[in-house]
């Protein structure tokens, strides 16, 4: 019992840096066909923990969705950004206040 909580404790610190680091953007993904968190390719990197290059790859290789528009520049989907992860906060910051998910 006190490890799990302690377990979810971490998890949702996770998610706060998550939130405070990528203050994801809102936009309409055509892939997911619905609206989700867009970051840049230094937040996308930040939030897998690795190269900026390896974000590239993954847009090169069609395995992420992005995003594009004269104010935003080029923005990366959360949603398939977390098909790239496992962890379960990308699966909360991808929709905003959906923060319960979290508990099962
Ligand atoms: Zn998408």
């Amino acid at each position: 019992m006190g490890k799990r909580r302690t377990r979810i404790t971490i998890e949702t610190d996770q998610i706060m840096v998550a939130r405070r680091v990528v203050s994801p953007v809102v936009a309409w993904c055509p892939k997911c066909e619905t609206e989700s968190g867009m970051v840049t390719l230094t937040q996308a990197a930040l939030l897998c923990h690795v190269d900026r290059s390896a974000i590239q790859d993954w847009i090169h290789n069609g395995r992420l969705h992005v995003f594009e528009s004269p104010e935003t520049g080029l923005l990366v989907c959360i949603t398939s950004l977390g098909r790239m992860s496992d962890r379960l906060w990308f699966q909360a910051i991808a929709h905003t206040g959906e923060q319960s998910s979290l508990a099962t």
